[in-house]
């Protein structure tokens, strides 16, 4: 079988990183047929716009897609792409698989926990009123001198829907995951009504699991703190949309940085698999970062349609590159290049 799937090479170093990770992929005994469509800022100069319409049209027809990383170009009026293609295609979570590969410097030896991050809602949801616009004014004329006048302000919307969906998606992953615990994070201690309805919600969903999956909560500010901590004690965390974003980072320090730290955005129809990390534009064309990530997101990828087998004999080929030290980008103490890496993960495979 051949796997049509959508490849968006993304900017920055992103076309570098997907070259590697298309030539690893190409090397799993996996048959793929892509096809290569353009977002990001190089695409803008030419079409106008970072995310051009035929973009999320191939996704809608091939359901799934490959992405390498997209910069969010600043001042120029254009709201992120990435949050853009996860909205427009309803991608409402976000994994993010945090997990500790011998060889990677760390102040731990055992970590691997998910994320699951709600990938629509909360402050990410992009409505923002700027200093002295009529929308804030009136906000701050009903807040009963709660808001300082002249304020800017964003709205954080959290729904029971969004929050159901997202708490289920979690114990599903870990009901077919082999994982024990559940850890929802909010600060409901101050967040009364929407990390309150976050809680509420998933303690209803929670009930279903009884006996399965075990369910605790913590709040947002003791949960960065036992993370840095004992990591090892947690499994599965679910969370709002920005708290997961910034703790999805945490998690990526943890376990290597964010040249190992993988990513999906799943919803009922599509999935766009995608490093967590950035165009990182600093390094582009110097074949210097770590497709690691990347690479990992394909194997979610992999699992994810179906081919299982070809996932964990790509996951093993990284881990023993990185557990060699041989072939390792900088950010894992090593010199190899983005390809050089690629290549020792493809020798392994062979
Ligand atoms: P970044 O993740 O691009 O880079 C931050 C630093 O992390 C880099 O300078 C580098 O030192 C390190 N790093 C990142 N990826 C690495 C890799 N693969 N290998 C080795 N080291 C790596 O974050 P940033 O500089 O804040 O963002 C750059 C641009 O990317 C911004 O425009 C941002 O909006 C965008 N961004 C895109 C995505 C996405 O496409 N999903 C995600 C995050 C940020």
């Amino acid at each position: 079988m051949t796997y049509k799937i959508t490849l968006i090479p993304g900017d920055g170093t992103g076309p570098e990183i997907t070259e590697t990770v298309v030539n690893v992929l190409e090397n799993t005994g996996v048959k793929f047929d892509w096809e290569i469509v353009n977002a990001g800022i190089d695409i803008m100069q030419k079409e106008g716009t970072p995310l051009p319409d035929n973009v999320l049209q191939s996704i809608k027809k091939n359901k799934i897609a490959l992405k390498g990383p997209i910069t969010t170009p600043i001042g120029t009026g254009f709201r992120s792409v990435n949050v853009a293609i996860r909205k427009e295609l309803d991608l409402y979570a976000c994994l993010r698989p945090c997990k500790i590969y011998k060889g990677v410097k760390s102040k731990f030896d055992a970590v691997d926990l998910i994320i699951v991050r709600e990938n629509t809602e909360d402050l990410y949801a992009g409505v923002e009123f700027a200093q002295d616009s009529h929308e804030a004014d009136t906000i701050i004329a009903h807040a009963q001198n709660k808001i300082r006048p002249h304020s800017a302000i964003s709205i954080k919307p959290i729904s029971a829907f969004g929050t159901e969906r997202i708490v289920r998606y979690a114990f599903e992953y870990a009901l077919k995951n082999n994982r024990k615990k559940v850890t929802a994070v909010a600060k409901a201690n101050i967040m009364k009504y929407t990390d309150g309805l976050f809680y509420e919600t998933a303690r209803k969903v929670a009930k279903d699991y009884e006996n399965k999956i075990s369910y605790e909560e913590r709040l947002v500010d003791n949960m960065c703190m036992q993370l840095v901590q004992k990591p090892q004690d947690y499994d599965v965390l679910v969370l709002p949309n920005l708290y997961g974003d910034i703790l999805s980072d945490l998690c990526a320090g943890l376990v290597g940085g964010l040249g190992v730290a993988p990513g999906a955005n799943i919803g009922d129809n599509y999935a766009v698999f995608e490093a967590s990390h950035g165009s990182a534009p600093k390094y582009k064309g110097l074949n210097k970062v770590n497709p690691v990530a990347m690479i990992l997101s394909a194997k979610l990828m992999l699992e994810h349609i179906g081919e299982k087998e070809a996932a964990q004999r790509l996951e093993k080929a990284v881990a023993e590159v990185i557990a060699q030290q041989k072939h390792t980008t900088y950010d894992l103490g090593g010199n190899a290049g983005t390809k050089e890496i690629g290549q020792a993960i493809i020798d392994k495979l062979k």
